[in-house]
């Protein structure tokens, strides 16, 4: 039995996929949306900038907008449903939304509720989108569940106590629900990016055109741009990818190879 090919004659490696995207609107969300529709995906931006992610999807060739709140489950219920109603199916969940909190150096410092708000963004996100996505993927037998979590999700000293709390939770639930979802063919594994030229590290790191002061990287200061993460995901969405899961792909250049936080 012939076998099909992983990359369409036209070079698109998402050709016929569906695939959302929380925070889409926005940054590596964004740049994802753009790569996946040019892989012949339709794409799905679930986000809570309305503006902009109306506008991103009626520039893309195929794809639509959905208000969701990824720590409110009533929304990622109904986005994930209103997705498999309209299309039939989702092959691939991308849970990209985050934010970073303040940026407080002592614990003393931080209060439970600043705490609680981004864990609720950026884990419990992660977890709802998880969950929901397997809820459909699991009876389909299939499915790739994408994860963005962060070089904080590997190191310390970075970022706040919450942002790297909530990033080492992303690769550990990442890695839990791989063992359980492989069993029915569906793949989850996460990205772990270092500092990305977005609205969210530009005033996170206050970035300037020179770069991130104070973090020493060995990619001679660079700062990746968005699309670098996106091909990524591009990758782990893929069906080139069909063996991995359980795996969290830094794309960082080495920087948590080499450092153990600011030097
Ligand atoms: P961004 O601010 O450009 O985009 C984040 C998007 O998430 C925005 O569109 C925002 O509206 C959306 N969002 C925030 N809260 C939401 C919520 N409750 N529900 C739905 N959407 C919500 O930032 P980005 O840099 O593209 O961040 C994307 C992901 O990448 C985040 O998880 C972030 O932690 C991670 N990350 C970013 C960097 C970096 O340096 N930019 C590095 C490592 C990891």
């Amino acid at each position: 039995m012939a076998t099909l090919p992983l990359i369409s004659a036209a070079g698109k490696r998402l050709e016929g996929k569906v695939a959302m995207i929380t925070g889409g609107a926005s940054g590596i969300g964004e740049a994802t949306a753009r790569l996946f529709s040019k892989h012949g995906a339709h794409v799905v931006i679930a986000d809570i900038q309305d503006h902009l992610g109306l506008s991103l999807s009626k520039e893309l060739e195929s794809a639509s907008y959905i208000h969701c709140d990824v720590t409110n489950e009533d929304h990622v219920e109904n986005a994930v449903n209103t997705v498999v109603s309209k299309h039939g199916k989702l092959d691939t969940m991308f849970n990209n939304a985050g934010i970073t909190g303040a940026n407080k150096t002592s614990i003393l410092d931080n209060t439970k509720s600043e705490f609680e708000a981004v864990i609720n963004v950026n884990l419990v996100g992660v977890f709802l989108g998880t969950k929901h996505a397997a809820r459909v993927m699991i009876p389909a037998g299939r499915g790739s569940i994408v994860n963005t979590a962060s070089v904080c999700g590997s190191i310390g000293g970075v970022a706040s106590h919450a942002y790297t709390s909530s990033k080492h939770g992303v690769v550990g639930l990442t890695r839990n629900t791989a063992v359980e979802l492989g069993a029915f063919g569906v793949r989850v594994n996460c990205v772990s990016p270092y500092v990305v030229a977005t609205p969210l590290a530009k005033n996170f790191f206050k970035l300037d055109d020179k770069g991130v002061h104070g973090v020493y990287t060995n990619l001679k200061g660079a700062v990746l741009e968005p699309k670098d993460v996106a091909e990524a995901a591009l990758y782990l969405a893929s069906d080139e990818s069909k063996y991995v899961s359980g795996h969290n792909l830094v794309v960082d250049g080495a920087f948590t190879v080499v450092n153990n936080g600011f030097c």
